[in-house]
């Protein structure tokens, strides 16, 4: 088929497409090799490096102690060489500035000499700080145009690594980005401090119970990453894809997700090669990715790595989500991961894996198998359950997008109420300490407390709730608002601060109950347990989360409801939240305000960007098609009633109807994008209450339209088109 279209030329496309690229090597996919060639590893350094200079920097990635900085020099000419080995000609510090997405400078090796030739240099400083001219970075108001510099700054902790490219290979430095002043300017700064926070009070619970040995604690992630995968010729010719990522325009099709015929099927082939291609580059990048599967919607697919250190995660999801859509593009295809890429079918999520650990206690939301353990872990799931009550409208916020609004509450992601999946073993665990404590329970396979009067803990309390926004899945929790185009840091931050804060309290009480008396550390755990349930057991619901129900109960819970974006971001700029970020070095109340500035920016931004496109594509696309079959139809009118017919003009009065809809539902879009003033969030507000509402009208009109046009006159990609050809 073709055509005169630009959706009717893709088509064709679509259908002559051969794959471009070579087959891959399977058997070179399966070898050990690949896993983490690129990387500038554990094993590398050890290899390359002075016995002493690695220990030294060994001792920094594992227990965050000081870098010393007469290593650097060493460090970076072993990395130099590691990497010019592996082709290399530049290096590029690679940082996360606030728009959540992934910056990189490069400068190149080479160095001139005197003699007109030149030399590869790398020097330890060149290695630990650079300086990108990063003036239009946002900072919202931290950095002034005439103060532009911010400086990066190497994360020991995250490996150096390869990235490649057809034409050449870059050695690529995991960096913080902070203004002259010490100001964070992006997501790894406060990352790295909540790490350490948690790491602190993590240790004083455990050594509070007793052990001699505490290793470093971690937070753990692992990211589970929905997308969309399209051909790129429809990609192409829809605007609003190309702009905005999502689709503004689309006529539900006839066949969506009802069939169920998607989740977990056969991966059709090409989807497979792509796959299978994006996974062997990034074992390169020792990126663990293990699982893949079918999603719920139509060309919607998963991937997710064994989980890792939460700094290491989250920049290993930074370039996952880059790797997806350069590899989908070498095979024709594009990788979309907004959160609402198609109206009426599922969005996508990135369901956050998130625990804490050490290399001595191991997981220490683990259950265990001895009282003591239990005793340990019930502290640490109280310390999150009482962290997300008292927080939960923080949560809330740093799930907050403009994208991740058409998808959370929607009947296919959970609620904006936060709330915690227990699984009823374990909330049944918690009722009894509420209650004061029990010393059997009627749960079969359980395990044995004995010692004292906690209740003894099921052995696997890892039942399923798809529709909590908040889950224990057995030996970490799993947070599930988080939005598939964002970065993991933000939700991480968070989760990493706000149960610092509540091991802390915790800490503190068993320290203040029990003088230093081990043998007052039982009772004492009880009673403080007891207290924490009752005062924030009340954000623990098993139950649907989609019901209306729940949302009547969480009301009379107390539980916050924040909406949208708007209704959510402010809680940013509360002072319960300034003062937990505060306490534990991790946001200054400045560097707080300024991200809760850039967010609403961000979000009057994306919508102002969608409103400008949703005018642009009704008048100069559909506004043409309809008036074209308007017009065709008008004519086969007359003349059928000059020839005698009677001729219904049902169809043509629904046109014309529509047509004025059209029309008049642009101009209204349009005014409404005139508004001006107030302060950011009050735009904010009139981006969501009214430009979202009046884009919506144009919408309808013209989706009602596609149902009404010609096919062969439709300018746009239909849904059906988009979702089932590949
Ligand atoms: P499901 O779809 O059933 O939720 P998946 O296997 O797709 O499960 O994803 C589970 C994710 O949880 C994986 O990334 C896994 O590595 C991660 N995970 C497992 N244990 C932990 C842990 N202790 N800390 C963080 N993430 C974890
Ligand atoms: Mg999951």
């Amino acid at each position: 088929m073709s055509g005169s279209t630009a959706r009717l030329q893709a088509i064709s496309a679509v259908t002559n497409f051969k794959a471009s690229s070579p087959p891959l090597n399977f058997h070179e996919l399966s070898s050990h090799d690949l896993f983490g060639a690129n990387v500038f590893s554990m094993g590398e350094m050890q290899k390359r490096l002075p016995k002493q200079v690695f220990k030294s920097l060994k001792k920094t990635i594992e227990t965050g102690a000081k870098l010393d900085p007469g290593i650097a020099d060493v460090v970076a000419t072993a990395m130099k060489e590691w990497a010019i080995e592996k082709g290399a000609t530049h290096y590029a510090h690679v940082f996360y500035p606030l728009t959540g997405l992934t910056a990189e400078k490069h400068d190149s090796f080479l160095s001139p000499t005197s003699e007109g030739r030149a030399v590869a240099e790398f020097t330890g400083s060149q290695l630990v700080q650079g300086e990108p001219d990063a003036s239009s970075f946002p900072s919202g108001g931290i950095r002034a145009t005439f103060e532009a510099r911010g400086y990066t700054a190497w994360d020991v902790t995250s490996p150096a690594y390869i990235l490649e490219n057809p034409n050449g290979t870059t050695l690529c430095i995991p960096t913080a980005f902070v203004s002259w002043t010490g100001e964070a300017l992006d997501k790894k700064t406060p990352l790295l401090r909540s790490m350490k926070a948690l790491n602190v009070q993590a240790q004083r619970i455990l050594k509070l119970l007793g052990h001699r040995e505490v290793a470093h604690v971690s937070a753990t992630a692992g990211p589970e990453q929905e997308y969309f995968l399209i051909d790129r010729n429809f990609f192409f010719a829809r605007p609003d894809l190309l702009n905005a990522a999502r689709s503004l325009f689309g006529a539900k099709p006839p066949k969506g997700q009802e069939f169920e015929d998607q989740y977990f099927g056969a991966i059709p082939d090409r989807v497979l090669a792509c796959m299978l291609d994006t996974e062997r580059e990034l074992f390169k990048l020792g990126i663990p990715v293990k699982t893949r599967h079918n999603e719920v919607a139509p060309a919607q697919y998963e991937i997710a790595p064994v989980f890792e250190n939460a700094n290491i995660a989250a920049d290993h999801q930074q370039l996952i989500m880059l790797t997806l859509k350069k590899v989908a593009q070498k095979h024709g295809m594009e990788c979309l991961r907004h959160e609402k890429p198609f109206a009426g079918v599922n969005g996508s999520g990135k369901h956050l894996n998130w625990s804490l650990g050490n290399s001595t206690q191991g997981n220490l939301l683990d259950p265990g198998e001895t009282p003591h353990e239990n005793m340990q872990f019930l502290i640490f799931c109280a310390a999150v359950i009482r962290a997300v009550h008292k927080h939960s409208g923080l949560l809330r916020a740093v799930v907050a997008s403009a994208n991740n609004d058409h998808r959370l509450g929607a009947n296919e992601a959970p609620p904006a109420i936060i709330s915690i999946f227990l699984g009823d073993q374990l909330a049944d665990v918690f009722e009894q300490i509420k209650a004061g404590g029990a010393k059997s329970s009627k749960v079969k396979g359980t395990l044995t407390v004995g010692v004292d009067t906690l209740p003894v803990l099921p052995k696997d309390a890892g039942d399923r709730n798809r529709t909590s926004p908040f889950a224990f899945t057995g030996n970490r929790f799993e947070f599930r608002a988080v939005g598939s185009s964002q970065s993991l840091a933000g939700p991480l931050v968070a989760l990493n601060t706000i149960v610092a804060e509540s091991l802390d309290y915790i800490a503190t009480e068993l320290d203040k109950a029990t003088g230093g008396d081990a043998s007052k550390l039982n009772a004492a755990v009880q009673k403080l347990l007891q207290e924490i349930i009752t005062k924030h057991g009340a954000v623990i619901f098993n139950g649907d989360n989609y019901s209306a129900a729940w949302h009547e109960e969480a009301e009379k819970r107390g539980l916050p409801n924040l909406k949208a974006t708007v209704d959510a971001l402010p809680v940013l700029a509360t002072p319960e939240v300034a003062e937990v970020f505060e306490k534990y070095g991790v946001l200054s109340q400045r560097e707080l305000q300024s991200r809760h500035d850039i967010y609403l920016e961000q979000y009057i931004k994306t919508v102002s960007t969608e409103a400008k496109l949703v005018v642009e594509i009704a008048r100069t696309m559909i506004f043409p098609a309809a008036v074209r079959y308007q017009s065709e139809l008008a004519v086969a009118c007359t003349n059928l009633k000059t020839l005698g017919y009677t001729f219904d003009t049902d169809t043509l009065d629904t046109i014309t109807r529509l047509v004025k809809d059209l029309q008049d539902g642009t101009t209204a879009l349009e005014k409404s994008l005139a508004h001006h003033g107030g302060g950011l969030l009050d735009e904010a507000k009139h981006f969501s209450n009214t430009v979202l509402p009046a884009m919506l009208k144009v919408r309808e009109a013209a989706d009602t339209l596609e149902g009404y046009v010609s096919d062969d006159l439709w300018p746009l990609p239909t849904y059906q088109e988009m979702l089932f050809i590949k």
